[in-house]
């Protein structure tokens, strides 16, 4: 049984690392290949502390196993990350336990991994201008994957608590895109690829600010009552998920389905897009929606390749069972 540590994992996955895992899962699910269990996620009542897990298999990768983790509000003080989880890896032929990969850095990398997979599928060619919504934990990840799958020119952010900004424009600035805080309404007339990266329980980027041709990646949205958008943004998009069961539910989409605005048989998984089942984008003018609302499976394949790569690198500590 190995076990991958937190800076093991930084060790040994990268932005490309991730992105050719995430994107090969959800390849993987869209063809039913790979598969979510129903997630869990309850208020303890201890500590203010949300607790979860989310588990899946993939058949195609031989990933099996769980997340468990979650929110714990007081963190901060004591000097660690609020958002706490460890990954779980089980042998599909025998159930053994085969790793207990830390799950923080690599939550932050497969989150990111889902948008810029999105960006590297749905956005226009030409997306020249990258628009950032939130500038918290995941920002700065969200920033630098999305800054890879286009040329982009420049960055444009908004941000709920703006004396946050400084620190993701340090981050365009370490990777040499010009970065300008600007008002909501602009951010949506300049930028040809948003994402929107928040905790947010209300619409943030309203439907006549986003001009036509944008690629709009949701990932704040992973709880019943967030929101990011307003929904009728959604119902103007062609709409891309992870998982659709999750998107109607728990994320963006949750809240145009519920008011009629969109049917769920018109989001399309992403893995559709990615296998050459669906077209994606098919036009410039086509506003296309990718709501990411973060699926188990991502977390057992980037810690797949993370345990594997550990151990071929010296980086595991290996446990006898
Ligand atoms: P964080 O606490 O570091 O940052 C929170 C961000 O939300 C900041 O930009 C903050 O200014 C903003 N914010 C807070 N309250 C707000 C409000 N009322 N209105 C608008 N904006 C507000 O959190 P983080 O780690 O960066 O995570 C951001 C979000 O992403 C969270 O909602 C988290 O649950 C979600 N998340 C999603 C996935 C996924 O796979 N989809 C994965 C990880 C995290």
């Amino acid at each position: 049984m190995l076990i991958v540590s937190e800076e093991a994992c930084k060790a040994v996955i990268d932005r490309a690392a991730a992105f050719t895992a995430v994107e090969s899962v959800f390849g993987a699910m869209a063809r039913g290949d790979a598969y979510n269990f129903p997630v869990i996620r309850e208020a303890i009542g201890h500590a203010d502390a949300l607790y979860g897990f989310k588990s899946g298999f993939d058949r195609a990768g031989m990933a099996l196993g769980v997340k468990s983790g979650g929110y714990w509000p007081g963190n901060a003080a004591k000097g660690l990350t609020n958002h706490q989880s460890t990954i779980f890896l089980f042998d599909p032929d025998t159930g053994q336990l085969a790793a207990l990969v830390g799950g923080n850095y690599l939550t932050a990398m497969r989150t990111a991994a889902s948008s810029s997979v999105s960006i590297a599928h749905l956005a226009r060619r030409d997306a020249k201008v990258l628009g950032m919504v939130g500038a918290g934990h995941q920002a700065a990840f969200q920033l630098r994957a999305a800054a890879e799958q286009r040329d982009f020119e420049r960055v444009v952010a908004w941000n709920f608590h703006p004396d946050m900004l400084p620190a993701l424009g340090k981050v365009a600035e370490e990777i040499g895109l010009p970065f300008e805080a600007v008002e909501r309404e602009r951010l949506g007339a300049e930028a040809d690829v948003i994402v929107t990266i928040t905790s947010a329980h209300d619409s943030l980027l309203m439907r006549d600010w986003v001009t036509p041709g944008t690629h709009v990646a949701c990932m704040g949205t992973d709880t019943k009552g967030k929101q990011e958008v307003d929904p009728a943004l959604v119902a103007a998009a062609t709409v891309f998920a992870d998982e659709v069961a999750q998107s109607v539910s728990i994320g963006e989409a949750q809240h145009a389905v519920a008011s009629g605005a969109l049917a769920e048989s018109a989001i399309t998984p992403i893995g559709a897009v990615i296998n050459g089942d669906h077209p994606g984008r098919t036009s410039d003018d086509e506003i296309t929606l990718f709501d990411g609302t973060g699926v188990g499976l991502q977390d057992l394949a980037v810690a797949s390749v993370a345990a594997k790569l550990a151990e071929e690198r010296g980086e595991a500590q290996v446990v006898a069972l």
